[in-house]
């Protein structure tokens, strides 16, 4: 979601005539995109910003925005008196402070005023904002270094949420859940795909929500029908889904639709009930078993990623071993793992004691990691000598790395350029997080 937030902010900081440079020290704006989901991504958080406080001592002129969960859908006072050379703190998806510094402050240059203008003219609401209509329009216009060289783009459609599981920092820093309009997605998606877009990610914190708080929208089905029809596109996928609004006409969707990827990210958090329940994940483990076992019944080949948090508070051996057992059962595809630490102002921080000690945090997050390694080693062997699709995004170090449909990594080396195209490959070595190829 940061990355989708920055690349957008990217595109409209262009619209005012601003233009990206890939040096930190040549910078006039420098915007600080922060994530606080663990408490490792908020020190990072800390740090990048004390990095950046010699080079505001240097170039006083500089404009720093600090941007994201770090700051919340409220700006707190606290920051601003710790980082007093910050100019601008904007929340989560929201570049207007920033849009009206640069506008309205005494950075406003010649090309900012134009486009000021140029947005006055175009509709004389004068209640609307510039800065929500350069939003708008800058959302479907990639940043112009990205231009022609991006295959694959995150695009925002549920933004906040509102399901409060008990350790989850988002819904207070990104807000109530917010469907986007369907025709809005559709209008980004085709220009996208005009600007050689292949792939689009569809995001929302629980994205198969979809349409549930603004019915008129229609819902996630729906959406990928009429994305599944927008020429150019070659790829959908979306994440990350929710267990209990993961539908049967959704499984259905996926299978059906050609462009709609095999590959669902669908979190259990923990493989015990009485954790599941302190979580309020609103579902049991039998539940998430059943779930997995319908998605690959009705999405035959699908691949499954989970997400698992260990250390919960509380959290014994004994419920600990279920999630391991649980992991070793439904030998899925990926687990993104965690350790469990503490957010302020979440329930769970009012409510239980961070009582599992952090070496037994690790010993349990390399357990499950070890156990993932071997599930996932396996799964991929399974590749070996098989033609598979791979949609190629890039070349790295002399090798171009693309993606199967079940979103597999896959490096293949070649001369020719593969930048944006789909190409029938020969597995040829398989490991745990990747394959190699040939054309
Ligand atoms: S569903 Fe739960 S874990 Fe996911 S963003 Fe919402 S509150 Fe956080």
């Amino acid at each position: 979601m940061n990355a989708a937030d920055s690349q957008r902010l990217g595109s409209a900081l262009e619209h005012l005539g601003y233009e990206f440079t890939g040096k930190v020290e040549d910078a006039d704006v420098i915007v600080l995109n922060t994530c606080v989901v663990r408490q490792s991504a908020e020190d990072k958080a800390y740090g990048r910003l004390g990095s950046i406080k010699p080079l505001k001592t240097k170039n006083p002129g500089l404009v720093v925005n600090l941007m994201g969960c770090l700051v919340g859908i409220r700006e707190p006072e606290r920051l601003r008196s710790r980082y007093p050379f910050v100019d601008v703190f904007s929340p989560p998806s929201d570049p207007g402070p920033l849009i009206s510094y640069l506008t309205q402050g005494e950075a406003k240059s010649e090309e900012a005023r134009e486009t000021e203008e140029r947005f006055a003219e175009m509709d004389g609401d004068p209640s609307t904002h510039p800065a929500d209509k350069m939003w708008l329009t800058a959302g479907i216009i990639l940043p112009e270094h990205e231009r022609g060289k991006t295959v694959s783009v995150h695009l925002p459609v549920v933004l906040g949420c509102s399901h409060a599981c008990t350790f989850c920092i988002i819904p207070s820093r990104r807000g109530a859940e917010r469907s986007r309009p369907a025709d809005e997605i559709e209008a980004e998606a085709i220009s996208l795909a005009a600007q050689g877009v292949k792939e689009v990610t569809l995001l929302g914190q629980i994205v198969d929500r979809y349409g549930k708080d603004q019915p008129e929208v229609g819902n996630l089905s729906a959406l990928l029908r009429r994305l599944d029809k927008v020429e150019g596109l070659e790829r959908i996928r979306f994440l990350t889904s929710h267990p209990n609004y993961f539908s049967e006409d959704l499984m259905e969707t996926v299978a059906e639709l050609p462009k709609v990827m095999p590959h669902i990210e669908i979190p259990i958090q923990a493989g015990d009930d009485d954790i599941l329940r302190h979580m309020r994940r609103g579902y049991s483990e039998a539940d998430y078993r059943r779930k997995v076992a319908d998605i690959r019944e009705r999405i035959p080949g699908c691949s499954i990623a989970t997400d698992i948090i260990v250390g919960f508070p509380g959290e014994s051996e004994e419920q600990f071993m279920k999630t391991y057992h649980l992991l070793e059962d439904l030998h899925m595809d990926v687990a993104h793992l965690a350790r469990y630490s503490t957010r302020p102002g979440t329930v769970a921080e009012r409510l239980y004691q961070d009582d599992v000690a952090e070496e037994e945090k690790m010993r349990r997050f390399r357990m499950l990691e070890d156990l993932q390694e071997k599930i996932s080693g396996e799964i991929n062997a399974g590749y070996l000598g098989k033609k598979v699709e791979v949609l190629f995004e890039e070349k790295v170090k002399g090798r171009w790395r693309g993606r199967t449909p079940t979103n597999k990594l896959v490096f293949v080396e070649s001369e020719e350029s593969l930048r944006g195209e789909v190409r029938l490959v020969m597995v040829t070595w398989t490991g745990p997080w990747s394959m190699q190829a040939r054309l």
